[in-house]
Order: C-alpha cells, then structure tokens, then sequence
C-alpha cells in the first residue's frame, strides 16, 4: 500500500472522539465532500462521495455517533476512470436539513449560500476541533505522496473560500503552507518537510508521522554519508545509528507530550535535531545559542533519550 494509502486509511481508523470535535470532522468531509442537490421549496438534500471505502465508512459512524442520523450508502464503478469504484452516501431531506442546522449554527439557515458549511466559530477557537477539521478535509480532499520521493501534503478544494479557511486553520496550527490552482481546484499544500510532519502530528497520524520522520531522517543521513565517502566507515554508522536513535525519541516524546513538555535547553536541541538529522554533535553545537561544545551536545541529548523512556509524569 502507498504511504498516502496507509496514513488515509490510519486517519479513517482513529476514535471519533470528542463530541465538538466529532461536529468539526463532519463540518470538513460535508464541505470538502458533500454536494447539495435542491428539491424546491428550500428542501436540500446531501449526497457524500468519496473513492476510499474506509472515508465513507468514517463519515457513516460520525454521522451516526454525533447526529443519529443514517445514511444510505451506495457504490458505482466511473466507466471513464478505468472502473475505480466511487461510494455515496445519500441522507434523506429531513436528515440534511437536521444535520445542515447542526454544523452550521453561525448560520440561521444551514443552506445559506448554498449550504455548504463553513468553519463554525468555536472551530477556530478550539484547538482540538482545529485538528478535526483539518483531519476531515484531509480524509475528503487530500492526498501526500512518497516521501522517499519528495515531501509534500496536498488539499484539493473546490473553492476560494475553503481554500482560506484550510490556509488560516493550518497557519494557526504552526503549518505552513502554500496556494496554487490546478484543473479547477483551489490546492493548499504543505512542503517543508516540519510542516508536514506536524501536520501529520496534529491530525493524529501518529504512525505515519513515526515513520515519516524515519525516511526523512534516513534521507539526509544517506546524503551526509555519499558526501563523507572517504571517512571511516564504522565510524559514520555509529553515528548514523545514534542519529537515528535520538530522532526516534525525539518524535516520541513530540507525540506522547509535546516538545515544550521538555526544558528549554532541551526543547531547543530537541527541535534543531529534527531539522538537522545529518549533522554532527559539534556542529549541532555552534547552532546553538550560546554555543555548546560537543560533550555538553552529548550530555543534553542522553538527557532527551532518557525523557523518551520516562513515562510523563503528569499522566
Ligand atoms: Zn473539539
């Protein structure tokens, strides 16, 4: 299975979670994958559409856990794409309109401008429906290739105005990220290799962040080494294996608790590491501000291995 095929299927597997954030979720997979078809007299009715079974099954327990409201599922094979299959999930009027008024509170008819939810306001406040929301549009309209390959995270939206909301959540959760146009859509896409790995962070992909980080930190380590050819062969592996290893805990602890949860000395190192994966102790030092010499790198990082296999005490 493809990385973008295995973090998708990761995220659709997470619990649903919280209530407000179970309402943020399916605000982004109605508005990143919902069309509105209209009966007259204001009667609307909504249809999901989705190519992964396992996104169709998410938005079928959410709406069911959050909303008591149950769908009609249904699949078709597109004759022009090579017969891959494209599930529906078709809720009945009365159900649309109940579940239009739910996300859509800031909105005296749910089916303001044409319906399609925007970012209710207690989503942006809150940093757990923040991360929702983000998950949903992810599961609705996303997509991120190989890593080994590249680093990049995309959002395909089908308008302007999504496309903001996606941008002003990501950048309000410390990811940053870029704009384009591409056949219609409006792409929000994330490419410096920190934003995408806190993007998978934050939408809970913990496993595809591990192993994100892994390839990324093997990446730069395997071009340290084409470059220091000459040196000592054994020599370079103990490092590359030490790098590796400080990495892993470093991912760990910024998974279990959060890199502040750590000193600031600690944290600082911690985050230059991340960034750095290839570079030596010594020169891990001088980024440091003050500088710090190679035993005193060592120390601090023994210290950070050490914290990955101390259970947080504040569990
Ligand atoms: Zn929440």
């Amino acid at each position: 299975m493809s990385f973008g095929a295995e973090l998708r299927q990761e995220l659709a597997g997470l619990p649903a979670g919280k209530t407000c954030c179970m309402g943020s979720e399916l605000a982004a997979l109605t508005a990143c994958s919902a069309s509105i078809s209209l009966h007259g007299l204001g009667r609307v009715q909504l249809v999901y559409e989705t190519r992964s079974a396992s996104v169709l099954r998410r938005i079928f327990v959410l709406l069911k856990e959050r909303y008591g409201i149950k769908g009609v599922p249904s699949m078709t094979r597109l004759s022009n794409f090579g017969g891959v299959r494209q599930y529906q999930l078709r809720l009945s009027v009365e159900d649309s309109r109940a579940l239009l008024r739910g996300l859509a509170p800031d909105h005296r008819s749910g089916a303001a401008r044409l319906g399609l939810p925007s970012v209710p306001r207690r989503v942006v406040r809150r940093i757990c429906c923040r991360r929702a929301w983000i998950r949903g549009a992810f599961l609705a309209c996303g997509s991120m290739g190989d890593p080994h390959r590249g680093y990049r995270a995309e959002f395909a939206l089908e308008d302007a105005s999504r496309a903001d909301h996606l941008a002003r959540l990501l950048t309000l959760s410390g990811v940053e990220s870029l704009r384009t146009r591409r056949r219609g859509s409006e792409v929000v896409y994330v490419r410096r290799a920190d934003s995408v790995s806190t993007l998978l962070g934050l939408m809970g992909a913990s496993r595809a962040m591990m192993a994100f980080e892994n390839i990324r930190a093997a990446g730069s380590l395997r071009g340290r080494s084409n470059r220091a050819a000459n040196c000592d062969a054994g020599n370079l592996h103990k490092q590359v294996d030490a790098a590796q290893r400080q990495v892993e805990a470093i991912t760990r602890i910024s998974l279990e608790r959060g890199l502040t949860s750590l000193p600031r000395e600690l944290e600082e190192l911690a985050r230059l590491r991340l960034a750095h994966p290839e570079l030596k102790l010594k020169e891990l030092g001088e980024l440091l501000s003050p500088p710090l010499s190679k035993s005193g790198v060592q120390h601090r990082l023994d210290r950070i291995l050490e914290a990955a296999d101390t259970p947080d005490k504040r569990d």
